[in-house]
């Protein structure tokens, strides 16, 4: 209030975005499972995946194994809402946040980014922050911690 406002000039002077803004959203293909739980969640329906299985031949005698692979996988940012449900209900971690926001296109249908595109995104998402050192450490820390003492007096 006792601040002037002042107007920035983009795309002169590029805006002072805050770095975990919801630009556009980054896809870390290796780690989606294809389980749809993304697609199933988003309020908008406007991610697209397509999938097939594939079998794996058994190791050392087991029954083969199957597993999903990644055909299709894109974003209609023209219809998303930038809620952020795909990339907090994501088990795998495999959606991120960036704060991109330049790709806006005079052709609606290019703003259904593929998963080629989605990869790329990556490189722009910002390294995640620092733990608060007062805060609790994570379950899975501790959950390894208690663990390791666990086996430590076992072996004495
Ligand atoms: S941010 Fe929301 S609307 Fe956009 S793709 Fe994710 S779940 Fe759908
Ligand atoms: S929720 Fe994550 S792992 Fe599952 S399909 Fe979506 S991006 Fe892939």
């Amino acid at each position: 209030m006792t601040r002037r406002s002042i107007t920035r000039q983009y795309p002169e002077v590029q805006p002072d975005l805050p770095p975990r803004s919801r630009g556009v959203i980054a896809l870390l293909e290796e780690n989606c499972t294809v389980c749809m739980l993304c697609a199933r969640e988003c309020p908008d329906w406007c991610i697209y995946i397509d999938s097939h299985k594939e079998t794996l031949p058994a190791e050392g005698g087991g029954r083969p194994r199957t597993r999903n692979v990644l055909d299709r996988f894109a974003i209609d940012f023209a219809l998303c809402m930038y809620c952020g449900i795909c990339v907090e209900v994501c088990p795998f971690d495999a959606l991120f946040w960036s704060p991109e926001f330049e790709y806006a296109e005079y052709d609606i249908n290019e703003l259904t980014h593929e998963k080629d595109r989605l990869r790329e995104w990556m490189w722009t998402v910002p390294p995640p922050q620092a733990h608060d050192p007062a805060a609790e450490p994570p379950k899975e820390v501790s959950a390894a911690e208690k663990a390791a003492q666990r086996a430590g007096r076992g072996g004495r």
